[in-house]
């Protein structure tokens, strides 16, 4: 949240004087939480790599350098096997997604026919004429169902943790909803790109480009990020209230909000809303119940996030983990193997680092259910898809089990209608109210940053560069 108060402001530094940030938890970082083991290993609870690529991805590499953040990079370089080999974990057996040209000429189990196949009917598909579409139906009338039931599952599961028949191509893939849109095909807007667009600069970003990322962490574990980013805005004058949930908010006459903190008030002239969006609509008052209303549609997932530590254990496979699609197993989303991304958070004496995330329809039926979701269901089932999907029977030396919920916002059918109901009632009234967070256009934590700092742009009128 952020209370600027009574502008002009006369620089960047005295506007942020007047800057508010309240947390509802005694932590800050919301779901980017890095726990450490015994042997100083690092233990992701939450997100564990973010993506150097595109404009989005070279802001985040920026503020990593304001933040003095550049030594404390791990890069994940191109020609690295975490970089290079993805798997999905079809018929009881992992399979190499293919890469390259040669590729996608080759054979390629678990799909039946090489991948050139798929890229020729998407080639000559025609134009969709819906204004949204699922992405299971985007993509089996684009690349046909192997790729829409195996491929595009698997990778909605990997990102969102949701379903591909009820998650939208235009809210969760933008990038190909519109090469559709612009260039008729997906492959034809990949290849002529949607324009220049001005790129920030800074020695990390080129470092990041010329050795090609795929991804990048922090030494100490992405919450490096929050703390870093804590410390230079209270150092400018940010004040951080902790432990202090909002619980309600209300207009005054005057325009500006009164915003309830439990056993004290402040005002604001603005607020920048970065919580769930489920969250916010339940604290607006009566006058945006229609905002309200379409902020509640916007629901979220649970996941359950296994940490695993082996000792003296091999993977059968390098790379950076792999995907299990929902007709495989209902409930195991995927495993990331940490060690082979990050063997610089292996801790001392190194160990096998894993994560797995357990999610999908299994976990929805049991939380319908009310059953019992004890840590020890999730670490047995964790452990059991360690071992039949990747040979680890011995047990786990180390295991951290955390079930997240609501975690994962699903940007569902029709999402865009949401969102434009929003922006439009926020406008008709005015409200001193911009929404920001992961809710909206995207769940990833660059999608989060940018967000972020689009709302603070508009707050201070000043353009977000595009
Ligand atoms: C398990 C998992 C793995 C992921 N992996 C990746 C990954 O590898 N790469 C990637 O890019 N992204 C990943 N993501 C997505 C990404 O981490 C999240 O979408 C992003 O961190 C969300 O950030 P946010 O600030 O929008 O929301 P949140 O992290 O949810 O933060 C919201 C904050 O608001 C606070 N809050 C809530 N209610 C109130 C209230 N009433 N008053 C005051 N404060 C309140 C909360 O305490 C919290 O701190 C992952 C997400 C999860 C859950």
């Amino acid at each position: 949240m952020l209370r600027p108060l009574s502008p002009p402001f006369p620089s960047f530094f005295s506007f942020l004087s007047w800057v508010v940030l309240v947390e509802g938890s005694e932590r800050l970082g919301g779901w980017i939480r890095s726990v450490r083991g015994p042997d100083g290993a690092v233990f992701e609870l939450g997100p564990r790599g973010i993506r150097p690529a595109g404009v989005l991805g070279a802001r985040t590499l920026l503020m990593v350098s304001e933040l003095g953040l550049d030594s404390e990079v791990l890069p994940v370089r191109g020609d690295h096997a975490a970089a290079q080999n993805r798997f999905l974990y079809v018929g009881g057996a992992l399979h190499a997604l293919p890469s390259g040209i040669r590729g996608l000429l080759r054979p390629s189990p678990p799909f039946s026919k090489p991948l050139f196949w798929a890229g020729l009917k998407e080639l000559t598909t025609p134009r969709g004429k819906d204004p949204d579409e699922t992405v299971h139906s985007f993509a089996q009338r684009r690349l046909g169902p192997e790729v829409a039931s195996l491929a595009m599952d698997s990778l909605c599961r990997g990102v969102f943790a949701g379903n591909s028949r009820e998650l939208s191509i235009r809210s969760c893939f933008p990038s190909l909803f519109q090469a559709e849109q612009t260039h008729r095909s997906i492959l034809l807007g990949l290849l002529l790109g949607a324009g220049r667009v001005p790129q920030p600069d800074s020695a990390l970003i080129r470092q990041a480009r010329a050795e090609r990322w795929s991804q990048w962490s922090l030494r100490g574990g992405l919450e490096t990020l929050p703390q870093a980013l804590n410390t230079h805005l209270t150092s400018r004058g940010v004040s951080v209230l902790r432990g202090q949930p909002v619980c309600g908010l209300s207009l005054q006459a005057e325009g500006c909000w009164k915003v309830s903190l439990g056993d004290s008030n402040l005002e604001a002239d603005h607020i920048i809303s970065a919580i769930p969006a489920s969250v916010l609509s339940k604290l607006l008052p009566a006058e945006a119940a229609p905002l309200a209303h379409a902020l509640s549609t916007i629901t979220a997932v649970s996941v359950a996030v296994v940490n695993l530590q082996y000792r003296g254990a091999r993977l059968p496979v390098q790379g950076f983990g792999h995907l299990v699609p929902s007709s495989e197993d209902p409930g195991i989303l995927g495993i990331v193997y940490d060690s082979v991304a990050f063997p610089e958070q292996d801790g001392s004496p190194p160990g096998l680092r894993l994560t797995v995330m357990l999610g999908g329809s299994w976990l929805r039926t049991l939380e319908a259910r009310g059953s019992v979701l004890s840590q020890e269901l999730f670490q047995k089932e964790a452990e059991k898809a360690a071992a039949t999907q990747l040979g680890l029977k011995e047990p786990p030396s180390h295991c951290l089990v955390h079930l997240h919920k609501n975690c994962i916002p699903q940007y569902t059918l029709g999402h865009w209608q949401k969102l434009e109901s929003a922006t439009q009632f926020l406008a008709a009234q005015k409200l001193p109210l911009t929404l920001a967070g992961a809710s909206y256009e995207g769940v990833a934590v660059n999608d989060c940053i940018e967000s972020g700092r689009q709302a603070a742009a508009r707050v201070l009128g000043t353009e977000p560069k595009s």
